[in-house]
């Protein structure tokens, strides 16, 4: 069963998931060619190769074009399964404490169609797509054990797909993680500083300087963080102020996102190799009050660079490209 370590000396925190080595990897079978749609486990017609669906969108004439199904090889134990919350089991005086890994780990398949890049959905199917983001967190949010939910998308095989087949991950935690906290920490001091979202702050300023928008429109801005970490990540917010995607989601919404997020995605799907990048999808946490001080953002990091021993052991990241230059490219394109 996976579990979560956590070691008080450096603060890190990772699970260990035996469980996980034993995933199929097509990439590394056949780094080219990923498998043919007939032995692809998400395609229709093979839907006995994964788990039973836990929420499925359903087309016209009644055939599912979302489909959502728990991680054959979970990097957590589900609450419904063992019962509750984690235990606590620190070894004392040991410098570490161990739980069970406690959480949701589901994985959603983003098309009945054998494509394994986002620009090969309509925008339409996109939304279908953000739509399935918001039910599942609003599901685990709803379920009340856990804490944090986070949405998270593996594109290309130097981002750490497995199966090439479109598809998205969901986990849901029962405690903040300790990266996260440390910027709700920030963001809540800030706020208390000048009294306004820190983030409405940012957005202001990239919108007045306008170096690194790469794109502002129907009430969402998208543009390379002054700080990115790899050359052409691109960060994008609400215009307006709003805490959660979850809650703020409606066709309204979704719409207008999916049309943005289709078109930043296409931009850089054309420039990062292999169309390799990891999205991430940052919503307010479940149980802490920071409605007037967050404020939700989807993260797209082209993996460009592999990260080594610096990376590792310091958090620093080495950039090759200045997000003005990035965002230049990317509006140009
Ligand atoms: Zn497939
Ligand atoms: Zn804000």
């Amino acid at each position: 069963m996976p579990e979560q370590r956590t070691d008080w000396l450096t603060g890190r925190t990772v699970i260990v998931a035996e469980n996980r080595a034993l995933r199929p990897n097509e990439f590394e079978a056949d780094r080219n060619i990923s498998r043919a749609a007939s032995a692809c486990p998400f395609c229709p017609g093979n839907e006995s190769l994964t788990p039973p669906p836990e929420y499925e969108q359903f087309d016209d004439r009644g055939r599912w074009r979302v489909r959502v199904v728990p991680n054959k090889f979970p990097a957590l134990n589900n609450p419904v399964a063992t019962g509750g919350p984690p235990v606590a089991a620190a070894a004392e005086p040991a410098a570490a404490t161990c739980n069970l890994a406690i959480g949701a780990h589901e994985v959603i398949i983003e098309s009945a169609r054998h494509i394994d890049r986002t620009s090969a959905l309509t925008a339409l199917e996109l939304r279908h797509v953000l739509e399935t983001y918001a039910e599942r967190l609003r599901h685990w949010r709803n379920d009340g054990r856990l804490a944090y939910g986070l949405v998270f998308k593996n594109q290309g095989p130097r981002a750490g797909a497995s199966i090439a087949h479109l598809h998205s991950q969901l986990v849901a935690l029962p405690a903040v993680p300790s990266a996260v906290e440390a910027e709700l920490h920030r963001a809540k001091h800030a706020f208390d500083e000048k009294h306004s979202c820190a983030y409405c702050r940012m957005l202001e300023q990239e919108r007045t300087e306008r170096a690194r928008i790469v794109l502002d429109r129907d009430g969402y801005v998208a543009f390379c963080p002054f700080a990115s970490l790899q050359p052409h990540e691109v960060w994008l917010l609400p215009a307006n102020h709003e805490p959660s995607f979850e809650r703020a989601a409606s066709v309204d919404t979704l719409s207008r996102l999916a049309d943005v997020l289709h078109d930043v995605i296409a931009r850089l799907e054309s420039i990062v190799p292999a169309g390799s990048f990891n999205l991430l999808l940052r919503t307010a946490p479940w149980k802490i009050d920071c409605d007037t001080w967050f404020h939700w953002r989807i993260e797209l990091l082209p993996r460009v660079n592999s990260i080594a021993g610096l990376e590792m052991a310091t958090g620093i990241y080495i950039n090759p490209v200045a997000p003005e230059r990035a965002a230049l490219q990317l509006r140009s394109l």
